[in-house]
């Protein structure tokens, strides 16, 4: 009973009690929230509104599909607990409805992939700094907790691996283009965590590190799909630079189950997780594990960051996460090793695409 009263009726007493007791309610058996999840079309988005469903709750999208797509969450469609809304967080009477019929905002909606900050700069300052600051100042005006998707890219060039969350950020001079995404989210984080302080709205910051699975497009430069794709074509592997730069993949279920944990935890408020995977691999080693799996002999292509990219491009070398932080809060480390992901990967693509 206690739960419908909480959600039925807006008012300051209760929004106090609700921040006060945080998520004692949540744990009751069959607790039924209300996430908002924005990009929730795209690909982690997709994947977070099924996993949050699959947990009993109720799930609204809104989404542009800039660079997510109706086909990641068709099959939602028919779920009496999922909705979505086709539009821009900049429609701010939209997103201020939706805001305010949900009890947890999960802000994933921004410009992503190397390729389109390279060619859209513009469209990447925007798209994420207004975005966020939209939702935050929504999200204020009833004081909904919001979670903001950042990325692993505002370390930037730094060299002191792993990555922690308290480090400084090291970025590349506003003359080169690449740099603008890892400055537009870490303005992201400035705002998020400005408002927690100043305001009391409750927010909490996740860096995804190389985030894969299916429905992950090669199109705005995510190389693991595209490598995949290009041996499944016996096409030959592009590998940008000399191939020694590094990361650490992730599945995007594990980090739907981080993101889900994160929300459900009173002490994350105020603070920034990394969430990734500490399994490094450097970018040629993985031309030839994907080439292995697929079982081709298709040449691997070593191509200039100038051709690839732009004149000037600089690439992170190594990006790996420290994860002490969000392990000691939630016990949370990834368990799936490349090699599954891999797996699952190419079978995705060989049969969707
Ligand atoms: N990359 C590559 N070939 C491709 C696409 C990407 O060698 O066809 C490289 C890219 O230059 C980077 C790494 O793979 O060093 C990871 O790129 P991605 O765009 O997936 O993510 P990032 O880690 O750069 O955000």
């Amino acid at each position: 009973m206690a739960k419908c009263f909480l959600f039925t009726v807006d008012s300051y007493v209760l929004e106090e009690i609700w921040r006060k007791e945080s998520f004692v309610f949540l744990e009751l058996e069959g607790f039924c929230m209300h996430y908002f999840i924005t990009g929730g079309a795209g690909f982690i988005g997709s994947h977070l509104c099924e996993y949050l469903l699959e947990q009993g709750h109720r799930v609204s999208v809104l989404d542009n599909l800039s660079t997510g797509s109706m086909d990641n969450i068709l099959h939602l469609k028919g779920n009496s607990l999922f909705s979505y809304e086709i539009d821009s967080v900049t429609n701010v009477p939209l997103l201020g409805k939706m805001v305010s019929e949900c009890d947890i905002v999960i802000h994933l909606a921004a410009a992503v992939g190397v390729n389109l900050v390279v060619e859209s700069p513009v469209q990447t300052i925007h798209t994420n700094v207004d975005g966020t600051e939209f939702v935050l100042k929504e999200a204020n005006k009833k004081k909904k907790k919001v979670l903001i998707a950042s990325t692993s890219e505002v370390y930037g060039k730094s060299n002191k691996i792993p990555f922690q969350e308290e480090d400084d950020l090291i970025l590349g001079p506003p003359t080169k283009g690449r740099w603008s995404y890892a400055c537009s989210k870490a303005l992201d984080e400035f705002l998020a965590l400005a408002y927690w302080r100043e305001k009391k709205l409750p927010v909490v910051i996740c860096r995804f590190f190389n985030t894969v699975g299916p429905r992950q497009t090669g199109r705005y430069g995510m190389v693991l799909p595209r490598f995949i794709k290009q041996a499944l074509s016996n096409s030959p592997i592009t590998v940008y630079g000399d191939g020694t730069q590094s990361r650490c993949f992730i599945y995007v279920g594990e980090v739907c189950k981080a993101i889900y944990s994160l929300t459900l935890e009173d002490k994350a408020v105020g603070e920034i997780y990394n969430i990734g995977s500490q399994e490094e691999i450097t970018i040629a080693d993985l031309a030839h594990r994907v080439r292995d799996k697929v079982g081709i002999s298709t040449e691997i292509k070593y191509i200039p960051y100038h051709d690839a990219y732009t004149q000037g491009f600089e690439d992170m070398q190594r990006r790996v996460p420290c994860i002490k932080k969000i392990h000691q809060l939630l016990g949370f480390s990834p368990e799936m090793k490349l090699e599954q992901i891999l797996d699952r990967m190419v079978d995705f693509i060989a049969r969707f695409s």
